[in-house]
């Protein structure tokens, strides 16, 4: 079994499309509907990375990488973000909150799992002082 990955994602539709993706590509994806529960989960599950959608009911994603940030325990763990936004300024917040990565909606499947692979990457080679993930370009809308 691949790299372990939790899935915190409110939209059904979304949340089976990312794990059957990743499940496709021989990573072990962990589905979380409801983000409230998604800092006990991330405890729980030991996720390699964190896929995070922004847009939720109950708590924001935005706030939930701040949590999961400010957590000892997981900090270490890589969080790509999803979101709807497009507007300028948003992947400035999420990457101040701490995300490392950031993919836009409606995503694009190669560019999801080239985020995926590359911020895994970065982590594996984490001793190494380049890492080489963190300036990717913003992702544009290509569709
Ligand atoms: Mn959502």
């Amino acid at each position: 079994m691949g790299e372990k990955i939790l899935v915190v994602e409110d939209n059904e539709l979304n949340l089976k499309l990312f794990c059957d993706l990743l499940r496709a590509h021989g990573y072990a994806a962990e589905p979380v509907r409801d983000g409230r529960e998604a800092v006990e989960r991330a405890r729980l599950f030991g996720p390699d990375l964190i896929v995070m959608d922004i847009q939720m009911p109950h708590i924001s994603g935005l706030e939930l990488i701040e949590q999961l940030k400010g957590d000892e325990g997981l900090k270490a763990i890589p969080i790509m973000a999803v979101t709807a936004y497009a507007a300028k300024g948003d992947e400035e917040r999420i990457r101040d909150a701490g995300a490392e990565g950031y993919v836009s909606k409606p995503i694009s499947v190669m560019r999801f799992v080239e985020a995926v692979r590359a911020l895994l990457a970065a982590r594996a080679a984490e001793d190494e002082p380049d890492l080489p993930s963190g300036d990717r370009a913003p992702a544009a809308n290509a569709e």
